[in-house]
Formats: structure tokens, C-alpha cells, sequence
């Protein structure tokens, strides 16, 4: 049986010279898309030299306490005022500097003055105000150069950075195209979860749960159901999906060594090359990874297990980093946290254990705690569970205080 960085290695190889298709989506739905290009700034940001408060602006010079006020600058309404060094001209955060101006006076530091005999108004520094100069002036190009990069390729866009990508003006932006990702779930024992099972039969939770995953991957889940556990049926279920345009199957179910665990050898008859068969995880053993290729175009194949625990880590452990690499997007942030009990296991495979991480206080240390139920049927500890703990092959024993990597749910 292949270990688990032997199984990555062969997924990762195989999706190495897949490339996904992009498109254009309007920055506002763009969230959580994977951006396709590097971006990259077409003006200076700020565009302008403009001021950073409320105040007046001046031409410095030291040990200047008085200014005539000129004018005013709205943000918005730049119009050019010849300041000489006499005079200020007030300004509004946001608004452009006239050219001749070097510093912003903020309002808290003076008071306006009007002059009964000239009629105009002096601005006058608080005796406790100090000016030093360029304060409060956001310098054009600043905040980004002219052809600097704003964002990477492969970068998940997130809600902070909807601004940046707004001022620079990418209305549209270039992302790849998600994944279409067929699924189907395979079981007489199944059925609908808004059917009351009877007799042996159990609600179907891996069709959700899958559907689920894929979109929160970031992709486009295409359901074909439950399929009973019928030669003919899934057979014909793989070959319609095969001939369609997807660019992953996900199944669940009936990949095992059962008499009636039949996606093996049917996906193996559908010309499928299979990578590997089982891999040394637990829980999850029993997944099946294999490839199938056109002209120009190649779809994955996973055939998970039907235990929805052992189906959920194989999709976090395999078929989502697969779908990441793909799109070039690095892996998650993993952890490092300290063991709050115990672990020993006493086989060769890499174990994923359900465990509930947290961190004492904001910037402090993760902790996790595992859970005791870690029977891979157990369904109620995953829903309390945020992580998989990592134990590596060769570890048999960890103790508390330990550190171990996790990877977060
Ligand atoms: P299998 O991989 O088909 O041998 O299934 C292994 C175990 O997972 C059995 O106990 C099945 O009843 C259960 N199982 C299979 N598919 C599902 C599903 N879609 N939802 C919930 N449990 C399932
Ligand atoms: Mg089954």
C-alpha cells in the first residue's frame, strides 16, 4: 500500500500540467476566486500628492507662527492657488496640494483670526504646536508605484483586498474558472436525508457533505445522486460522467474490497489509470485515485470511501491540495499547536485525529485537545472538531505538551 506522501506525490505529478481554464468576473463577485495573472498598478496610488487631514496647507518655513488664508481645497475641487510663503490655503483630508505647498497644518493646531481692518482671516498656530515639515501629506505613489505589483497570481482574493483591487480600477478581474466536479455516492443502504430510514437503510451524508466541500474548495459541485449498488448502474453513471465535460468525479462508496464494491473494477474498464488503490491513512484508507485523459484534457478521479469520517479526510488530505495545486494557490496555514493529552497509535500509517484547537489568548500559543471517540463512524466528534491532528508515520507515542502540526476544517 502507497504511504501518504507517496499518494500526494503521484496526484500532485499528475495534475502538474493541467491547465484550468479562466474567464472574467466583475471585481464585486470576484471573492474567493483565484486570480489568474499577476496583477499589476497602471498609475501611481495616490495619483496625487494630497493631504491627510483637515487643516491648512503651507509652504514651510521655520518659525513661521501667522498665514493669510487664501482659498480652500475641497476633496474634489482642486483648483491651483499660488501659496506663497505668507499664506495657507485650507483643505479638506483627501483633497489634491496646490504645487506650491509642502505641509498640512491639522485644524486641532491653530485658530482662524478675522481681520476687522483687511477683512481677511489670519491663521494662527496654538502656542503648543509644533510643525515639522511634510507632516500629513499622502505623497503620490506612496501607497503603490506605477507598475508595481499589486497582487500574485494564484492569490485567493479576500474581502481585504476588494479595495486595492477597486482603486486600481479592475473592474473585471482575470480568475481561473472553478472546477466542475461530479459526484456521486454509491450504497443500497442510502437514502435521501429527508427520508426517515427504516429497517437497515441510513440517511446520506456524504452526498451534502461532498457537495459541500467542493464548494467551499471554491469550485462547482454537479450531483448524480445515489446510485445503488449495481454493476450496470454505476457503470453507466462513470461512463456518462467520463463523456462529460467535468474536470474531477468524486465517488464515495463501494471501493472496497466487498462483494459489492464495484467502482474499481468498473472505473478500470472505462480505460481509467488507476495511481493508486488504498493509501496507509487513517482514518480513510480505502481511496482510489486515477486519471483518464482526452486530446486535450484530463480528469481526475477519486474514488473516496463510504464512511463519511474516512470520505471527509481523504477530500481534505488529497482531493482538496490536488484542486489548490492546480490553481497554483500555496496550502493552508497548518499550526503548529501543543498537545493537551496523550496520542499512541501503534501502526505504520499517517493518522489524522479529530481534535479541537484553540488558542489561549489573541497572538498566544495554539492548543488542541483530541478526542476520545476517534472510531471513524463517529460523526458527533467530527461536528465538535475544527483540526486533524497529524501524527506521522513513524510516530507511535506523543504526550501531552508535545507539539504536533494540525490542519484546520
Ligand atoms: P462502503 O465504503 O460502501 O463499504 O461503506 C462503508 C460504510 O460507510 C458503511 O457503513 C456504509 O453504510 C457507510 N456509507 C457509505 N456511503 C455512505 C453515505 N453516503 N452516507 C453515510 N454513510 C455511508
Ligand atoms: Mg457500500
Amino acid at each position: 500500500m502507497i504511504s501518504y506522501s507517496d499518494a500526494r506525490k503521484k496526484i500532485e505529478a499528475e495534475v502538474a500540467e493541467i491547465q484550468p481554464g479562466t474567464e472574467h468576473v466583475p471585481l464585486g463577485n470576484s471573492l474567493e476566486r483565484v486570480l489568474a495573472n499577476d496583477v499589476f498598478a497602471a498609475a501611481d496610488l495616490p495619483a496625487f500628492d494630497n493631504s491627510a487631514m483637515d487643516g491648512v496647507a503651507i509652504q514651510f518655513e521655520e518659525l513661521r507662527t501667522q498665514w493669510t488664508l487664501v482659498g480652500e481645497i475641497a476633496a474634489g475641487h482642486y483648483s491651483e492657488v499660488d501659496v506663497r510663503k505668507s499664506y495657507a490655503v485650507q483643505i479638506m483630508t483627501g483633497a489634491k496640494i496646490p504645487i506650491s505647498c509642502d505641509t498640512i497644518v491639522p485644524n486641532e493646531d491653530f485658530s482662524l483670526i478675522e481681520c476687522d481692518k483687511s477683512g481677511g482671516t489670519k491663521v494662527i498656530l496654538n502656542t503648543n504646536s509644533i510643525i515639522k515639515k511634510g507632516q500629513f501629506v499622502r505623497r503620490a505613489g506612496e501607497d503603490l508605484k506605477n507598475g508595481s505589483m499589486v497582487l500574485k497570481k494564484s492569490t485567493v482574493i479576500s474581502p481585504s483586498q476588494i479595495p486595492v483591487l477597486a482603486a486600481c480600477g479592475q473592474s473585471q478581474v482575470l480568475v481561473y474558472k472553478k472546477l466542475r466536479v461530479a459526484i456521486f455516492v454509491t450504497g443500497d443502504e442510502l437514502v435521501e436525508i429527508d427520508q426517515v430510514p427504516v429497517n437497515d437503510q441510513i440517511r446520506c451524508s456524504n452526498l451534502p457533505s461532498i457537495i459541500t466541500l467542493v464548494r467551499a474548495a471554491g469550485h462547482e459541485p454537479i450531483s448524480y445522486g445515489i446510485v445503488k449498488d449495481d454493476r450496470h448502474i454505476i457503470q453507466q453513471t462513470l461512463k456518462k460522467i467520463i463523456e462529460s465535460d467535468v474536470d474531477v468525479l468524486l465517488t464515495t462508496g463501494g471501493a472496497s474490497v466487498g462483494k459489492f464494491d464495484f467502482i474499481n473494477q468498473e472505473i478500470e474498464k472505462l480505460g481509467v489509470k488507476s495511481h493508486f488503490s488504498g493509501s496507509a491513512i487513517k482514518p480513510g484508507m480505502p481511496c482510489t485515485f486515477g486519471t483518464v485523459s482526452f486530446a486535450s484534457r484530463k480528469m481526475l478521479i477519486f474514488a473516496l470511501p463510504g464512511n463519511p469520517v474516512s470520505c471527509f479526510v481523504n477530500f481534505r488530505v488529497y482531493v482538496a491540495p490536488a484542486m489548490q495545486k492546480i490553481f497554483g494557490v500555496n496550502y493552508p496555514f497548518r499550526p503548529r499547536a501543543m498537545l493537551c493529552s496523550s496520542l499512541k497509535k501503534s501502526d505504520s500509517k499517517r493518522h489524522f485525529i479529530r481534535g479541537l484547537l484553540q488558542q489561549e489568548k489573541s497572538g498566544g500559543e495554539f492548543s488542541v485537545t483530541p478526542f476520545n471517540l476517534q472510531a471513524s463512524g463517529n460523526l458527533w466528534g467530527m461536528g465538535q472538531a475544527n483540526c486533524l491532528i497529524v501524527v506521522e508515520e513513524q510516530t507511535t507515542e506523543l504526550h501531552k505538551g508535545d507539539f504536533v502540526e494540525c490542519m484546520l476544517i
